[in-house]
């Protein structure tokens, strides 16, 4: 329920860009597609790094998790560019999304 992993990496198997939120994600943090989650969501295994963005809100814990990786400047980019999908950014910025 904590929900920060399905809002602020990117995550190509679901076309998700950086820092926005999962649409499979309900409003109680809890995955709507459990049952049919993508392997990448299947493999996560909490670590540490739960404990250092703890925070009584997903807003609180999505912005620690990004300080922590540095990538606070580049989700407020993908955020303005109003881009919904990582597709769309790659090619915007000339890139071939990896297979
Ligand atoms: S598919 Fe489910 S577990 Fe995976 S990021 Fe989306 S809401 Fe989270």
């Amino acid at each position: 329920m904590c929900g920060a992993c399905c809002v602020a990496p990117d995550i190509a198997a679901l076309d998700k860009p950086l820092g926005l939120v999962c649409p499979h994600l309900g409003d109680d943090h809890r995955c709507t597609v459990y049952e049919r989650r993508p392997q990448v969501c299947r493999d996560y295994q909490p670590d540490e790094l739960c404990e250092r963005i703890a925070a009584p809100t997903l807003e609180e814990r999505v912005h620690k998790y990004l300080a922590h990786f540095e990538l606070t400047d580049e989700a407020a980019r993908v955020k303005a560019s109003g881009l919904t999908s990582r597709a769309a950014l790659l090619a915007r910025a000339g890139a071939t999304p990896p297979r």
